[in-house]
């Protein structure tokens, strides 16, 4: 089909006009197109189809709804114009939820992940569920398995899933005919939700299953296993295929995302694969130097404290971070160095330092010196 002209376009109006306009125009343009006062004008009959075809669509408010969500797509298996104004809503819906039965593409299929067309087992398919697993940092470095508990619909066991009792035929659902969707208003919109009494799947069981209501399914713990890769990042979700909501009447399960919080850790700080930590050491250490424990992911480990060595200096210590996801490359630690004052001092102590201070000068703080000569305007 050739590119398709905006139905506002053919009617010459634009989406804020009101239902009375939109008539008036039709009707102006229909004056001027009609096959009567052009006789042998093809465009000018082929502008009076197109004509048509616009008002149709743009004269009911469900059509037009339609149109300004998803364009000509809404009603792209209708074969164009000529249909008689309908009133039934679902008429034009059918396109676009897929219950129009045959092969070919929706839009809502395309828009909600579907694929391909509306076939039972699609329908039938159950819902896809989360579930929110909070770890700690360890684990995640290291991967973990974990065994958790969902709360979801499993096949039933009396009917093994096909939801009735013996004997029994699916039919046809009388409340929605069979679409597995209703319509309801909500403000201007109609919203197309999933048929409450057949959930979706369009067919009920005469004789429903009385365990499970004729679902074919019903709601039973099941503990699931979970293995949680190395190198896992906070707010992650991984699939675990076919352990979701059960399927409607035998039809295929759902999926299980589950999503990952990684706990904040007392120690580190985490940034994709690097760790940050701060370490306090005493004023005495950075003064004359030394080694210090650091705690890291896999224990401890020292690291050589140089002899005058500032509060806030960065040592790196390569590959102590955390595993990059799915490789074997490993991050770094970054720990931060924090001087410590001593907070109290008995009377010796302070003596030795007075003593010490008074043989120092101020050559021995270069920062301080230097710092004072940039501010000397804000001291005089
Ligand atoms: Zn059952
Ligand atoms: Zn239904």
């Amino acid at each position: 089909m050739a590119s398709k002209r905006d139905y506002y376009e053919i009617l010459e109006i634009d989406k804020s006009s009101s239902a009375e306009e939109i008539k008036r125009s039709y009707r102006k343009l229909a004056v001027k197109y009609h096959p009567d006062k052009n006789p042998g004008d093809s465009s000018a009959e082929e502008k009076f189809k197109e004509l048509g075809e616009a008002y149709d669509v743009l004269s009911e408010p469900e059509k037009k709804a339609a149109y300004d969500r998803f364009g000509h797509a809404a009603f792209a298996q209708g074969g164009g114009g000529g249909r008689g104004a309908t009133h039934d809503p679902f008429d034009i819906f059918k396109d676009v939820f897929g219950g129009g039965g045959g092969g070919g593409e929706n839009i809502f299929e395309q828009f909600f992940g579907g694929g391909g067309g509306a076939r039972k087992e699609e329908r039938n398919r159950g819902e896809d569920r989360r579930y929110d697993l909070t770890i700690s940092l360890e684990e995640a470095a290291h991967g973990c398995e974990k065994e958790i508990e969902v709360s979801k619909t499993e096949r039933c066991g009396a009917c093994d899933g096909v939801g009735g009792e013996p004997g029994s035929k699916v039919v046809v659902c009388r409340d929605c005919g069979g679409r597995g969707q209703v319509l309801r208003a909500r403000g201007f919109f109609q919203v197309a939700q999933n048929c409450a009494r057949c959930r979706g799947s369009g067919q009920i069981t005469d004789k429903p299953c009385k365990r499970c209501s004729g679902e074919g399914r019903a709601i039973a713990p099941s503990r699931i296993k979970l293995r949680i890769p190395a190198g896992i990042e906070d707010g992650s979700r991984l699939r675990s295929s076919g352990q979701g909501e059960a399927g409607v009447r035998g039809g295929p399960p759902g999926d299980l995302y589950v999503v990952i919080q990684v706990k904040e850790h007392a120690v580190f700080e985490r940034d994709g694969s690097n760790l940050f930590c701060e370490l306090p050491i005493p004023f005495t250490t950075a003064a004359l130097g030394g080694e210090v424990m650091v705690p890291t992911l896999e224990g401890k480990a020292q690291i050589k404290v140089a002899a005058g060595t500032q509060s806030g200096t960065v040592f790196k210590l390569r590959g102590k971070g955390m595993p990059e996801f799915n490789t074997s490359v490993f991050g770094d630690l970054l720990v931060r160095v924090i001087v410590e004052v001593p907070m109290r001092l008995d009377a010796e102590q302070k003596n030795k330092l007075i003593e010490f201070a008074a043989s120092m000068g101020e050559d021995n703080s270069p920062m301080h010196k230097s710092f004072l000569e940039k501010a000397r305007d804000f001291f005089s």
